[in-house]
C-alpha cells in the first residue's frame, strides 16, 4: 500500500526578553543553578505575576509576520500538574484565547515550488525548571532557574507531508524568530525546540491517522531522522496488523529511534482556568500599527529584492538573506565594493569557507 505522512510541529520559542514573564528576575542563559527564580516564578503562596509588556510585544511582532489573526482578547490559564521542575504545580499558559491566532508562512521545497503552511496558533506561556540525570548519580538535580522563562508555543496545521517540508518548516520559523528579533534561535541552550505530531493515512484516505508526539527535538537533523524513523514504525505496525495507539514518544539520539513516554489512557488531564491574579490581554490597532511599522523587511521579502534589485540568481539571494547578519553584511560590502555578483561570490565562497 502507499503511505502518506501527515505532520504538524509545535515549536516553543524562547522570548529574548531581559526579565522573565511575569516577573522582574533575570532570564540570563548559564547562572549559577537556583540563583535566578524568584518568588514569583515558584509561585510562593502570596506572590502577584505581572505582566512583561515586552514578551506582549514579542508575540504580536510575530502575529503581523505572518499575517496572522490579532487583535482578539487573550486570556492566560493555569495549566495544572505536578513535576519535581515546576514547584509550584501549574504552569501559566494561554488556553481556549491564545494571543496570536491563524496565520501562515510560506516554504520552499526541492524543485522550488512554494508550499503555504498553516499556521494554527501562537500563545505565550511560562516555562518550567529543568531537571538535571546526569551528573548526579542515582539522583536528579534541579535548576529552576530557567522557571518563568516567556516562551512563544507555535503551533501549525497538520500540512507538512514529508520529513523534509517539516525541517524546511521548522528552519523557517527559526529564521523569522530571528529576523524579527524575538528569540536567539539557539537550540543547543534549549532557546528553539520542537515537537513533531506525526501520523501516517492510506494515499487517497480523507481523513487523518492516529498520531504520535515526538517530544522535545532540539536539532533540525534530529527532527529529519526522528519522523523519518516513526514513520518506518508506524507503517510498519500498520501493515503487520497493529494499530497506531496516540501517545507520546521520545527520540533517542543515539539509539535513532523513538520510544514510548506515555499513552493518551496515561495522558494528563491539565484541568486548565483562567488565572485569578492576570487580567486578560486586549490588544489595541494601535500598538498593532506601530509593532507593524517597526518591522524589519522580512526575509521573503528580502530575498525577492536582492533577486530584482542585484540580479543575484534565487539560491544565491536565499543564502545572502538565510539570516539578517549575513544580508546587512552583504548590503554594506556590497555598498563599498559596487559589484553584486562578485561581492556575493566573495561571502558565499572565500568569507564563508575561512568562517567555517
Ligand atoms: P494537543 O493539544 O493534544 O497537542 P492539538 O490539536 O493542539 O493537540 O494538535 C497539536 C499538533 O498536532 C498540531 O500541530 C496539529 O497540526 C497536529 N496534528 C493534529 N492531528 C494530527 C494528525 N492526525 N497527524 C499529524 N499531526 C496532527
Ligand atoms: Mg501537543
Amino acid at each position: 500500500m502507499q503511505w502518506e505522512t501527515v505532520i504538524g510541529l509545535e515549536i516553543h520559542a524562547q522570548l529574548a526578553t531581559q526579565s522573565k514573564i511575569f516577573s522582574g528576575a533575570s532570564t540570563a542563559f548559564g547562572a549559577a543553578p537556583n540563583t535566578q527564580a524568584c518568588n514569583v516564578d515558584l509561585g510562593m503562596p502570596g506572590v502577584l505575576p505581572v505582566l512583561n509588556r515586552e514578551a506582549v510585544t514579542m508575540a504580536v511582532r510575530f502575529g503581523t509576520a505572518i499575517n496572522a489573526q490579532l487583535g482578539m482578547r487573550s486570556v492566560f490559564a493555569r495549566k495544572n500538574y505536578f513535576y519535581p521542575d515546576l514547584p509550584k504545580g501549574y504552569q501559566i499558559s494561554q488556553f481556549e484565547l491564545p494571543i496570536v491566532g491563524k496565520g501562515q508562512v510560506e516554504i520552499m521545497l526541492d524543485d522550488g515550488a512554494v508550499k503555504v503552511i498553516g499556521v494554527t496558533r501562537a500563545h505565550l506561556e511560562e516555562d518550567a525548571g529543568k531537571s538535571l540525570h546526569e551528573d548526579f548519580h542515582g539522583m536528579t538535580g534541579i535548576d529552576l532557574n530557567r522557571a518563568g522563562t516567556p516562551l512563544l508555543e507555535i503551533v501549525s496545521e497538520p500540512d507538512m507531508r514529508s520529513a523534509v517540508e517539516a525541517v524546511a518548516y521548522a528552519k523557517k520559523i527559526h529564521q523569522l524568530v530571528r529576523y524579527i528579533g524575538i528569540c536567539d534561535g539557539n537550540m543547543q541552550e534549549g532557546s528553539f525546540r520542537c515537537d513533531a505530531n506525526v501520523s501516517v493515512r492510506p494515499v487517497g484516505q480523507a481523513e487523518y491517522g492516529t498520531r504520535a508526539e515526538l517530544k522535545n527535538i532540539n536539532s533540525f537533523r534530529f527532527l529529519e531522522r526522528a519522523i523519518n524513523f516513526e514513520v518506518e514504525r508506524q507503517i510498519d505496525l500498520i501493515e503487520s496488523g497493529g494499530e497506531v495507539v496516540q501517545e507520546t514518544r521520545l527520540y533517542d539520539a543515539d539509539k535513532d529511534e523513538t520510544r514510548s513516554m506515555r499513552s493518551k489512557e496515561e495522558a494528563n488531564d491539565y484541568r486548565y482556568f483562567p488565572d485569578p491574579d492576570l487580567l486578560p490581554v486586549e490588544i489595541s490597532d494601535a500598538m498593532i500599527d506601530e509593532v507593524k511599522s517597526a518591522l524589519p523587511e522580512m526575509p521573503d521579502m528580502r530575498r525577492e529584492r536582492f533577486e530584482s534589485e542585484f540580479e543575484l540568481s534565487r539560491q544565491d539571494a536565499e543564502s545572502l538573506t538565510a539570516s539578517r547578519e549575513m544580508a546587512d553584511y552583504f548590503e554594506t560590502a556590497n555598498g563599498i565594493a559596487g559589484d553584486a555578483k562578485l561581492t556575493a561570490n566573495w561571502i558565499m565562497g572565500e568569507l564563508s569557507a575561512a568562517m567555517n
